[in-house]
């Protein structure tokens, strides 16, 4: 009976497994045809400067709309794209998507901010990523200051030859570098210093209840005055509240992005803002 039962089990983990791969092609399936048909876009969210409350910059993220499946959001579609290899693909689209729309706001005259881009380990493992990276943003005339990548803790179990070897080549370019969702990963402290970051983003989940849990609040201070003493500049994700904001200001976090700034905007949303604020 004990051997009935586990067979069960098997089973169901059996049916559970191949209703998530076929999930995966379901969505794989659609996703090969994303860009030849137009249904990705870009919005971007503002990030300020804690302090004077000043749009320092703005992170590009993309948005998938298909006609079936509707919008699908990011979460679910970049894993999908990262284990087809679509990725690689998607990464360009975005970089030149950004690339184009950068000179746009030069051409309108707009006061430039730099636009970060999120990158997967998958697009760093690429040999050719950075030198493929840094030929669109000099076909475009992009300069380096205006575009920023982030990574995430992921790199420190890739292949990190490959991923150190194409950071040095952008980060010589002069393109900066942060550090993803930090401290959900699981990149060794001692690691850090190889990727030559600039910033480092402190993840939502502990800006998200720190102004009840005073643990919380003593991890962050902790990783604001490790970023301080490497150097790095400190953006906190994902701040929702005044509370949060005030406390993040006490503890000397630089940067900040969220829904009680921002939530990602449309280009024309995102130029409102910046005549707002007087560019
Ligand atoms: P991320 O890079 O950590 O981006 C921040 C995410 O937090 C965004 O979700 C943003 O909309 C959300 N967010 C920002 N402020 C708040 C807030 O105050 N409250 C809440 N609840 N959420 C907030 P989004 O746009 O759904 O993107 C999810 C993730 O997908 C991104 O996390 C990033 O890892 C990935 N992603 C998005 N675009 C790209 C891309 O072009 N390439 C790659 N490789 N990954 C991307
Ligand atoms: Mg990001
Ligand atoms: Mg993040
Ligand atoms: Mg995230």
């Amino acid at each position: 009976q004990a051997k009935m039962k586990s067979n069960d089990r098997i089973s169901f983990y059996i049916n559970e497994i191949s209703e998530k791969i076929e999930q995966k092609f379901f969505l794989a399936n659609y996703l090969f045809s994303a860009i030849s048909n137009n249904e990705l876009s870009i919005k971007y969210q503002p990030i300020f400067n804690i302090n004077d409350k000043k749009i320092v910059g703005a992170e590009a993220l993309l948005r998938w709309d298909n006609a079936v499946l509707g919008q699908v959001p990011p979460e679910r579609f970049i894993p999908v794209a990262e284990k087809t290899g679509l990725i690689i693909s998607m990464g360009e689209w975005v970089l030149k998507e950004v690339c184009n729309q950068i000179k746009l706001w030069e051409d309108k005259g707009f006061d430039l901010i730099p636009i970060s881009i999120n990158i997967s380990v998958k697009q760093l493992e690429n040999i050719n990523f950075a030198k493929a990276a840094i030929e669109i943003m000099n076909n475009k005339h992009i300069i380096p200051e205006f575009i920023e990548f982030e990574i995430t803790e992921s790199v420190s179990s890739g292949d990190i030859t490959r991923i150190v070897k194409n950071i040095k080549e952008l980060k010589r370019y002069g393109i900066k570098i942060s550090m993803d969702d930090f401290g959900t990963g699981f990149s060794s402290l001692g690691q850090l210093d190889l990727f030559e970051l600039d910033k480092l983003k402190i993840d939502k989940i502990f800006i998200d209840d720190f102004v009840q849990v005073y643990k919380r609040q003593n991890l962050v201070k902790s990783i604001i005055a490790m970023a301080k003493s490497l150097n790095l500049v400190t953006v906190a994700e994902g701040i929702e509240t005044s509370e949060q904001l005030s406390h993040l200001r006490g503890l000397g976090c630089q940067l900040g992005q969220g829904f009680i700034f921002s939530k990602p905007l449309t280009v024309e949303e995102i130029e409102e803002f910046f005549k707002k604020d007087g560019k």
